[in-house]
């Protein structure tokens, strides 16, 4: 497999592998469960109520979706909380790697977090690079995989929307 067909990812996909391997599998296998999530929708009240001037969801390739970007080529992205820092983070360096790759270059990133009223600026870096090459190819085998990845129980399954998938 090369590293052009594991850019397929899409920023969501990114961000699911942070969060749950498992998670990535049912989402790229077509098992949604995020409408049964109240999290889910505040987190959609809190982007839609932030940053009203701006035009937001801007698609690229129709595959990674920015929350919107500047003109000084900032990507900015709006979260509820720092709970899934990582997710986050590695969901924006893939956008500002995805956008390098197609030869924009001095990219950076954004995140908000409105209900702290802080943010976080991020840089891509050459170990970053590294990281999201090995990524891209392991999300690319679990959408190939036949079954999900192995269950293992972890703190933050009590606020997935797939706990009932995978403990009832
Ligand atoms: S409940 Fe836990 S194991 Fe299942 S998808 Fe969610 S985070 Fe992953």
């Amino acid at each position: 497999m090369s590293l052009s067909d594991a850019m397929h990812a899409t920023g969501v996909e990114v961000n699911y592998y942070f969060i749950c391997k498992r998670k990535l599998w049912y989402f790229t296998h077509g098992i949604t469960m995020e409408h049964n999530s109240t999290r889910v929708e505040i987190g959609k009240e809190v982007h839609k109520n932030s940053f009203k001037r701006k035009n937001k969801e801007i698609m690229i390739d129709n595959q990674i979706c920015l929350d919107f970007i500047d003109k000084e080529l900032i990507i900015n992205e709006t979260k509820l909380t720092k709970a899934m820092n990582d997710a986050t983070r590695y969901q924006i360096l893939y956008y500002i790697y995805y956008l390098e790759n197609k030869g924009i270059k001095q990219v950076k990133g954004i995140v908000h977090y409105p209900k702290s009223k802080k943010r976080e600026i991020i840089e891509l870096d050459g170990e970053e690079r590294q990281v999201l090459d090995k990524v891209l190819k392991f999300i690319y085998a679990i959408k190939k995989s036949n079954s999900p990845p192995s269950l293992e129980k972890k703190r933050k399954c009590k606020k997935c929307s797939y706990y009932e998938l995978c403990f009832s």
